[in-house]
């Protein structure tokens, strides 16, 4: 199956395609608090990633439909996008955090109950299958009564992966 074919039958992005790109390295590496990186490759009637991003890194919609551009020099990692995105598309990425080896994602969280800060959590892939454990570094609402954002601390070499979190049962 092409990485079109399964987006389209399954609604699974998939790194390779198109709509799954990441900040350009050199940029990425040395910025605190992170990048956002947004999979959202359909045209569909939605932009309030734009409309709430307050520098300017989602650039402004010429149509409803657009599907998000960003220029990464503009973005602080603040993760309101994140927190309004109606479709758990948008994701922050700090390389700089975590210490060796580590990084720190900040993802969309809408279940109940809500993980707290200390916890592990499962770490999930596009398909929901569990990639890893991870650590809650805190829980933010960057909107007031939007998404919460948590912060997890995760293994570098899978920010491309991971796209979820799941509380592990005790
Ligand atoms: S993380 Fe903040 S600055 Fe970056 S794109 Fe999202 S809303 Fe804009
Ligand atoms: S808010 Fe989310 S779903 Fe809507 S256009 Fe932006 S990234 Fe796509």
């Amino acid at each position: 199956m092409t990485d079109n074919e399964k987006l389209f039958n399954s609604g699974i992005l998939t790194e390779s395609r198109p709509g799954a790109e990441q900040p350009p390295l050199s940029l990425w590496e040395g910025k605190r608090n992170g990048l956002v990186l947004i999979e959202c490759p359909q045209r569909i009637p939605c932009n309030p990633c734009a409309s709430s991003c307050p520098t300017g890194a989602i650039l402004p919609f010429e149509d409803i439909n657009d599907t998000p551009r960003i220029d990464y020099e503009k973005c602080i990692g603040c993760a309101k996008c994140v927190a309004i995105c109606p479709g758990l598309a948008c994701f922050v990425v700090d390389l700089t955090a975590g210490g060796e080896g580590r990084a720190l994602m900040k993802l969309p969280y809408e279940m109940l109950p809500r993980p707290a800060k200390g916890e592990e959590v499962a770490c999930l892939n596009r398909e929901g299958a569990e990639v890893s454990r991870g650590t809650v570094r805190a829980v933010t609402e960057p909107l007031k009564d939007r998404t919460i954002v948590v912060h997890v601390d995760v293994p570098r070499d899978l920010v491309s992966v991971i796209r979820a979190i799941k509380v592990v049962k005790k």
